[in-house]
């Protein structure tokens, strides 16, 4: 690798929030048909992939014999995997199948090129708003430009959508339309800065558990998103306020029954709108500024475990390197 090449980069990638979320029927494979609206939120993870040993100054050619070592800090309990199941580490592994990193048998060799990814999480856990998602695009993204494997943002896409409904969205963040299981994904037009009170709750919600739940208490839905695009486009928080929808809030209310009261206060602190987050179990409230999101939060603080102020859209994942 000559003088000047990049040897560290840094991605932030956010969290998002299903401002409306709409499930149709289950597929022949088992997934179900969903119909959302997706907005990045500024809760962030951090993903940092460096070269390190012989990876600074070896030849691309030597990118084959490459190893990978994770780590993790942050907010973070035992329920994030620090092996190959991370979805980091498996969106890396994906990377490196497409591109040839690594490939090449391992040898006992003490100086071969590593590449040492460390995943700082923000972003709540098995909460509903696609932090493994999110960590898995930045994965991508870092690695796809530190490898100069060159992949272009449609050919990280199809790779994305291999790991997980939400990781194509993850790429691009922003506001988008996602149908099919998700990963089909179209921008949306919108307007203005929402302002959120996020309420998190240290237990935790498999997505899979939650669409089981509501294939036996709850069943498709024709609910259509037009009430959600059309406050978007106009920038009207109150519109979105009373829009917002999420089809799976009655299966995770049903397995977490007291998600209900805790919605339930957020109405009584003021918010515009209320609802669990994608499969749960956190919580979003719409604020109509800036000023009623503190004041919210403040309210809120004993009925969360954790408790948060966020903005939305928050744009997609920002790339620093060196
Ligand atoms: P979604 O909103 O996309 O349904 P989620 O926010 O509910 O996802 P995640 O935080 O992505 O859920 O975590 C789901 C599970 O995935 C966790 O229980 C954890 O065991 C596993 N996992 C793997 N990699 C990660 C990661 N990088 N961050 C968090 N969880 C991860």
């Amino acid at each position: 690798m000559g003088d000047g090449a990049v040897t560290h980069i840094r991605v932030r990638v956010p969290g998002k929030v299903n401002l409306f979320l709409g499930v149709r029927g289950v597929r022949a494979d088992g997934y179900h048909d969903i119909v959302s609206v997706l907005q990045t939120v500024s809760i962030h993870d951090t993903i940092l992939a460096r070269l390190d040993g012989k990876a600074v100054s070896a030849h691309p050619a030597a990118r084959r014999f490459m190893e990978l070592a994770f780590t993790v800090d942050g907010v973070v309990d035992g329920s994030v995997p620090v092996n190959g199941d991370n979805l980091a580490v498996r969106a890396a592994r994906a990377l490196m199948a497409e591109s040839g990193v690594g490939t090449a048998p391992h040898t006992d060799d003490q100086d071969v090129p590593i590449t040492r990814l460390h995943l700082t999480k923000r972003i709540p856990v098995a909460a509903g708003m696609a932090g493994g998602s999110a960590d898995a695009a930045g994965a991508l993204i870092a690695l796809n430009r530190l490898w100069e494997s060159e992949l272009d943002r449609g050919e990280l896409r199809d790779l994305a959508g291999l790991l997980g409904a939400d990781v194509p969205f993850c790429i691009m963040g922003g506001t988008a339309l996602a149908t099919g299981t998700g990963t089909s994904t179209a921008q949306v037009l919108t307007r203005g800065v929402y302002h959120w009170v996020v309420g998190i709750t240290d237990r935790s919600l498999s997505t899979p558990e939650v669409y089981r739940a509501f294939d036996e208490v709850s069943g498709p839905s024709d609910v259509e998103p037009d009430a959600v695009l059309q406050a978007l486009r106009t920038g009207d928080a109150e519109a979105l306020g009373a829009a917002l929808h999420n089809d799976l809030e009655v299966a995770a209310v049903h397995l977490l029954p007291d998600l209900a009261e805790r919605r339930q206060a957020m109405l009584d602190a003021g918010a515009l709108g209320a609802m669990v987050s994608g499969s749960g179990p956190t919580l979003v409230a719409l604020a109509a500024t800036a000023q009623d999101a503190n004041a919210m939060a403040e309210r809120l603080a004993s009925d969360f475990d954790r408790v948060e102020v966020a903005i939305s859209p928050a744009g997609g994942p920002e790339l620093a390197q060196r």
